[in-house]
């Protein structure tokens, strides 16, 4: 039996996602931009999921713009804000555990003499909103903060933050990276204060290369692709109608059920902190009010890499860490206050409602293993 629990890093597309793939490039493969009838119905498909996705955050049809994938999004989202509005607002706020597809897009703003400011956790490894909201003042342009992190789950108190940002600083224009949160915890842009919110679909049971970004109606942003004045000009490029189709049809198969899903995982989450509290050296580095979704551990001591081997020979497959590092580390377990042997030993099981208690035997019998195993 294989057991996937690595769907932070990606998940196996839907039935519905596939299909609406297949349609795509064999009976509706025409241009959207073409005048004709087999480009409208191809315009037709990606107005329809662009309607479903829109709907999926309280948004509005015309404020989504797609994009080939959340790490696009997030650097159309800071570099399109700066380019907008970054002459008189010289400063960005991020938090200091977001994905490299933001904190290494603010890198290379602050090289273009941008300041930014990493806020961190405190010592108990949570965030507070005051911090974000006393690093902001008048020469702020963005703050730009992850709802759920994808290496441990943390929730960050983004709705409180920009809430209390947009209440002192109106101007300040708000992003959050939803990727690990959306289609798992409820994400409404107007609730969460966001002018900005990136998405991925095949973290939803899509496919990759096809992302979102909101763009809340009067929000400027300078595009970062030019061209053909796709997704009216803040997106050039011939949409691609298979990944955005699959993308709608995954959200509308997901969209409906979210707490239902989530009180799945969190029982999910349940078994398996239990299962691992019968195995000697194993500790948990998620909090307890993190996203069910994602479940970092400390293997005993065991180097990741090795444990994974011997987890990934026995047909389980989970991550060290960030899908997108493999293998530098990222630094975000430190912000969390992971260090050491405990780092070195991390272990992301992440899962999603298909998961089964099974999955989750199968995964503690073989750790168990691999910690009485491994030496060293
Ligand atoms: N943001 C977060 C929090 C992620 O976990 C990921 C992917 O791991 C991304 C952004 C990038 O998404 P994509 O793979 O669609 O570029």
């Amino acid at each position: 039996m294989s057991v996937y629990l690595d769907n932070a890093a990606t998940t196996k597309p839907c039935t519905e996602a596939v299909t609406a793939i297949l349609d795509a490039v064999t009976e509706n493969f025409g241009n959207p931009s073409s005048l004709h009838k087999v480009g409208l119905n191809a315009q037709l498909a990606v107005d329809r999921a662009r309607k479903i996705i829109a709907d999926s955050i309280g948004a509005d049809s015309g404020e989504i713009y797609f994009t080939s994938g959340a790490t696009e999004s997030n650097n159309l989202a800071l570099r399109g804000a700066i380019g907008a509005y970054g002459k008189r607002k010289r400063k960005i706020i991020i938090s200091a555990v977001e994905h490299a597809s933001v904190d290494e897009t603010a890198s290379a703003l602050e090289k273009q003499g941008f300041e930014v400011i990493r806020v961190s956790p405190r010592d108990n490894g949570q965030f507070c909103a005051e911090d974000f909201v006393n690093a902001c003042d008048e020469n702020t342009c963005i703050i730009s903060i992850m709802l759920v992190n994808n290496e441990t789950g943390h929730i960050l108190p983004v709705r409180e933050v920009f809430k209390s940002v947009k209440r002192r600083f109106p101007e300040i224009i708000t992003h959050c990276d939803c990727v690990q949160g959306y289609m798992k915890i409820p994400v409404r842009v107007n609730s969460l204060c966001a002018d900005m919110v990136s998405l991925s679909g095949h973290k939803v049971h899509a496919v990759k290369g096809v992302g979102v970004l909101y763009i809340r109606k009067g929000v400027r942003v300078i595009p970062t692709v030019t061209g053909g004045h796709q997704e009216k000009g803040i997106r050039s490029g011939t949409e691609s109608v298979p990944l955005i189709s699959a993308f709608g049809f995954a959200v509308e198969k997901y969209a409906s059920d979210i707490k239902e899903r989530y009180e799945k995982v969190s029982a999910l989450k349940v078994h398996l902190l239990e299962r691992i509290a019968e195995i000697d050296g194993v500790t948990v580095n998620s909090p307890e009010n993190a996203s069910p979704y994602v479940v970092n551990i400390s293997a005993g001591g065991k180097r990741s890499e090795i444990m994974l081997h011997f987890l990934e020979q026995k047909e389980i497959y989970v991550s060290s860490g960030s899908a997108c590092s493999k293998g530098q580390k990222s630094g975000v377990l430190e912000q969390f206050g992971i260090r050491g042997k405990n780092a070195d030993s991390a272990v992301r099981i992440s899962m999603t409602s298909e998961t089964t208690t099974e999955d989750i035997d199968a995964f503690a019998d073989v750790l168990r293993e691999g910690i009485e195993k491994i030496r060293g």
